[in-house]
C-alpha cells in the first residue's frame, strides 16, 4: 500500500515531479521574487501573472508538528510525525510533510530539517529529516487583529431578522435512520416553535449542501423534493462563512425582501455512515484539491492532524500544557450532565483527560468532538413579526464574516485555529457592545483547541493568555464569569457541526434551557467553524 499520491495537474505537476533532480522548487514570482505556496495562478504580493517554478535550498525548520497514533490509512503506521516546515528562504512559506530518520517522539519545534525525496510512481514526495537544532520557531510571526473593513453603511441587516423558531431531531450514535427523516423532524419541530406552518416558509438554506461522506442529507434539493415548499430563495453549499453561515445567508434574503421565513438545517449521519461502511475505500485513486493534496500524502488525513499541528505550536509558545485543552473538555462534560440531550454525560476528571487514547499530539480522544446522527433547523424570518410569535424572538446584534487570514490551514501564524481572528475583529465592528457584554458563550469545539482560539480571538483574552485566564475552567463554569458550551458542546452532545450552538444559544436567550441555564442570559455569541471560512454571530434576546 503507497501513500495517496496527488492527481498530477497542469498547475501542481512541476512542484510533485520536482524531485526528479533532487531539488525542491516552490512557485516563485519573476517580477517580486515572492515564494508563493500553494501554487496560485497570480502573485497575492504583487498581482503579477508572471512566475516560475523556483529552486530553493531544501532547508528549513520545523515550526508545527503532530505526532500521530490514529490509523487512518494502510500506507501509515502509526506514530509517525507529521510537521510544518518554514523554508529557510522565507518563514512564511510552509509545507505539511513528514518528518523521517528519527524517532517521531524526537521531533520538535525549531528542529532544523533538510529535504529528502521519496518517489512513488511518477510523484517525488517531499520529505524532512534532521539536520541539527535551532530556536528559530520565533521566525514565525505573532498573530495580529486585523483592522476589518468599516461598514459600508449604518443600518444593520442583521436588525432586520429575528431568529423565530428551532427544532431538532434525536441525537445519537448509530441512530441507523434515513438522515432526510432527521431532517424532516427538525424542519417540522422549528416551524411549529415560530409559530409556523410550512405554508409560511418560503426560503431553504444549508450547509454544505449535496455532498457525501454522512455530512448531509442531500441538501435543498433533497429537503424540497420532501416537503414541497416551492421557495422562492435556496441556498447550499459548503462555501459560506462555516455551517452557521448558512443561516446568515439566510438573514440577507429576508432582510433583502426576497422572502419572509426561511428554515435552515444542518444534518450529519457520520455515525451512521460509517457503521455502515459506505465511505470510499482506501486505496486506489488519486487525491485531489486543496484540504487532501497538500496533506494526504504525508498522512495528515484528517483535521486532527491539521489543527494538532497549530495546537503544539500555540502550546509551545504561549508555554501552556495539554491541561489547558483538557478544561475544555471537562467543562463541557460537566455541562452535559445538565442536557438530557448529549450523548456523553459521565463526568470526567483531568486525569480520565490526559490518559485517553491518543489520536494525534496533542490531541487524545476527549479532544476531538463525536460524530453522531443528528439535524438542527434554524428559521429566520423577518423582524416585523417578532412581536406575534409564542416565544420571545432572538435578534442577531451582529455577524462577523471577513476573511483576514490565509485560507490554507498550513500557511498562516500556526497560533490559533485559522480563519477565527478575522471574522471576530468584523463582528466587533458591527457592534457598540464588547466582550464584556457577553453573558453566554458558544465556542466551537470540534477540537478543544478551537474553543481556546474562538476565546482568544473574540478578545475575551489577549493572544496566548488563555491558560491564566481560564483559571483552572472556573471562569468559562456554568457559574463562572463567562460561561461556555451550557449544553456540552460537540465534544460531549455531539458534533452537530455548528448548528447545535445556534441551538442552545436560542434555548439560553429564552431561558428554557432547564438546569443549564444560565442566569439572566441576554446577549450570546456563536460561533462555528475555523479552518475553512468560519463566521461568528452575537444574539440577543428581543426586550423591546
Ligand atoms: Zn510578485
Amino acid at each position: 500500500m503507497t501513500r495517496p499520491l496527488p492527481q498530477l495537474t497542469p498547475m501542481n505537476e512541476w512542484f510533485w515531479t520536482s524531485g526528479a533532480d533532487d531539488r525542491l522548487r516552490i512557485q516563485g514570482c519573476t517580477e517580486c521574487r515572492t515564494l508563493v505556496h500553494p501554487p496560485v495562478p497570480v502573485c497575492p504580493a504583487c498581482r503579477s501573472r508572471s512566475w516560475a517554478p523556483t529552486v530553493v535550498s531544501g532547508r528549513g525548520t520545523v515550526v508545527a508538528f503532530t505526532v500521530n497514533h490514529h490509523p487512518w490509512h494502510p500506507a501509515f503506521e502509526p506514530p509517525y510525525a507529521i510537521a510544518n516546515v518554514a523554508l529557510a528562504e522565507d518563514a512564511t512559506v510552509h509545507l505539511t510533510t513528514n518528518i523521517v530518520g528519527c524517532d517521531p517522539d524526537d521531533v520538535s519545534i525549531g528542529q532544523e530539517v533538510a529535504v529528502r525525496f521519496e518517489q512513488h510512481e511518477d510523484v517525488w514526495i517531499p520529505l524532512f529529516e534532521p539536520t541539527g537544532t535551532s530556536d528559530a520557531v520565533n521566525r514565525v510571526p505573532e498573530p495580529q487583529r486585523p483592522a476589518p473593513r468599516a461598514p459600508v453603511a449604518s443600518d444593520r441587516y442583521e436588525h432586520r431578522v429575528v431568529l423565530s423558531g428551532v427544532g431538532r431531531s434525536a441525537i445519537g450514535r448509530r441512530l441507523m435512520v434515513d438522515p432526510l427523516s432527521l431532517t424532516v423532524d427538525a424542519c417540522l419541530e422549528a416551524v411549529a416553535d415560530g409559530g409556523l406552518t410550512l405554508d409560511d416558509i418560503d426560503g431553504l438554506s444549508t450547509y454544505p449542501g449535496m455532498v457525501g461522506m454522512g455530512l448531509s442529507e442531500g441538501g435543498v434539493t433533497a429537503v424540497e423534493e420532501a416537503l414541497r415548499l416551492h421557495p422562492t430563495w435556496i441556498n447550499g453549499g459548503g462555501e459560506l462563512p462555516g455551517p452557521g453561515g448558512a443561516v446568515i445567508a439566510a438573514m440577507l434574503a429576508v432582510a433583502g425582501g426576497l422572502c419572509r421565513h426561511v428554515l435552515c438545517f444542518r444534518t450529519v449521519w457520520e455515525s451512521t455512515y460509517a457503521a455502515l461502511r459506505l465511505g470510499p475505500g482506501s486505496g486506489g485513486g488519486r487525491v485531489s484539491g486543496p484540504l487532501l493534496e497538500w496533506r494526504a500524502p504525508f498522512g495528515a488525513m484528517s483535521a486532527a492532524n491539521w489543527i494538532g499541528m497549530n495546537a503544539n505550536h500555540y502550546l509551545h509558545r504561549y508555554g501552556a500544557t495539554r491541561e489547558l485543552l483538557g478544561w475544555i473538555a471537562i467543562n463541557d462534560r460537566a455541562n452535559a450532565a445538565r442536557n438530557p440531550a448529549a450523548i456523553y454525560r459521565e463526568p470526567m476528571t483531568m486525569d480520565d483527560y490526559l490518559s485517553a487514547r491518543p489520536i494525534t499530539s496533542p490531541f487524545g480522544l476527549y479532544d476531538c468532538d463525536v460524530p453522531c446522527d443528528a439535524s438542527v433547523a434554524v428559521v429566520v424570518s423577518d423582524a416585523t413579526v417578532a412581536a406575534d410569535l409564542p416565544k420571545p424572538a432572538i435578534r442577531i446584534e451582529a455577524v462577523g464574516t471577513q476573511i483576514t487570514e490565509r485560507i490554507s490551514w498550513d500557511q498562516d501564524t500556526l497560533t490559533h485555529e485559522p480563519q477565527v481572528i478575522g471574522q471576530s475583529s468584523h463582528m466587533w465592528t458591527r457592534t457598540s457592545l464588547r466582550p464584556g457584554d457577553v453573558d453566554v458563550a458558544m465556542m466551537y469545539d470540534g477540537f478543544t483547541f478551537n474553543a481556546i482560539t474562538w476565546i482568544e480571538a473574540l478578545g475575551f483574552c489577549g493572544f496566548g493568555e488563555a491558560k491564566d485566564w481560564l483559571d483552572g475552567g472556573r471562569r468559562i463554569a456554568l457559574d463562572g464569569e463567562l460561561p461556555v458550551n451550557p449544553h456540552g458542546g460537540q465534544l460531549s452532545e455531539g458534533r452537530t457541526h455548528g448548528f447545535g450552538f445556534i441551538y442552545e444559544a436560542v434555548q439560553q436567550l429564552r431561558r428554557d434551557a432547564g438546569e443549564r441555564q444560565v442566569a439572566g442570559a441576554k446577549t450570546a455569541v456563536v460561533t462555528s467553524g475555523g479552518g475553512t471560512p468560519s463566521g461568528v454571530m452575537l444574539l440577543q434576546r428581543d426586550e423591546t
